[in-house]
């Protein structure tokens, strides 16, 4: 069962046809790229999928159940979780406290932690998730755009995610910045992640991509595995 699926969906705005007829599926373990030109319909597709929008046709579908998403916490609460080109980061702020922010919202035992508790746990997860700062009290600025985007993964991994949707994640950044996350998003594959990877390039896609997706002006082109590419796409 795809840990996140949707089934022809369609979005317009008003007389604006977004998206139309649109599949996509992701199981564990697996990353599914979705690739498109600008105005292709990739935000819309997020936002349905994180709960900002909601489709005006079609079903979503989370552990093959058909779901509704009003807001991003019911997404969220799914373990569906996305993370924004843009991070939503405060730069001056250190890396530790970046990785809690918001963690107040949410249940369970990490609303009690003190400070050093904060930090401890920070550089423990991130270690986990094989990164390595040597300083979490740093300004998450500090850190290059790579790093930044790995740090945002490892924290919605550790907010609850099953589910990685990731808005452009090497679009700002250079050959070896974008290495970098692409061997991140390897590695949370192979962790059992489903990971969702919106790109307008189609090298990194290929690169971690086990199942694609093209959009061209809201309609789905391409629905691929990674043995089915043939050069002509
Ligand atoms: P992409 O992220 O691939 O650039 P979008 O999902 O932003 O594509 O846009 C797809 C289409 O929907 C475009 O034609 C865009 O102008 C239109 N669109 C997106 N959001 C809105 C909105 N809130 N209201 C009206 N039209 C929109
Ligand atoms: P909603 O009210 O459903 O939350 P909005 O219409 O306010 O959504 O727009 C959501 C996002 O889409 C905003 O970031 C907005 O800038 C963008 N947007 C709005 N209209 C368009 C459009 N015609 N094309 C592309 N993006 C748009």
């Amino acid at each position: 069962t795809p840990l996140i699926e949707l089934k022809d969906v369609g979005k317009s705005y008003g007389n604006i046809i977004a998206l139309s007829g649109i599949n996509l599926r992701v199981g564990a373990g697996e990353v599914t790229g979705v690739l498109g030109d600008n105005g292709a319909g990739k935000s819309t597709l997020i936002k349905i999928m994180a709960g900002l929008h909601q489709q005006s046709e079609g079903q979503l579908l989370v552990d093959g159940e058909e779901t509704r998403f009003d807001s991003p916490k019911d997404a969220l609460n799914k373990g569906i979780a996305t993370v924004y080109q843009d991070l939503a980061v405060v730069s001056l702020m250190p890396v530790w406290r970046n990785f809690f922010l918001g963690q107040e919202l949410r249940k369970g035992p990490f609303r009690a932690l003190d400070a050093a508790a904060m930090r401890a746990t920070t550089k423990e997860e991130l270690h986990k998730m094989g990164i390595d700062l040597p300083d979490v009290d740093a300004p998450i600025g500090s850190l290059s755009g790579g790093q930044r985007q790995c740090v945002a993964i490892a924290r919605a991994i550790f907010f609850g995610a099953r589910v990685l949707i990731l808005d452009e994640p090497t679009a700002a950044l250079g050959v070896k910045q974008s290495g970098m996350v692409l061997r991140y998003i390897s590695a949370a594959k192979e962790q059992g992640f489903g990971v969702v990877f919106i790109t307008h390039n189609p090298h990194h896609a290929y690169m971690v991509g086990d199942h694609f997706v093209l959009l061209n002006r809201g309609r789905q082109k391409l629905d691929c595995t990674y043995d089915e590419i043939s050069l002509d796409d």
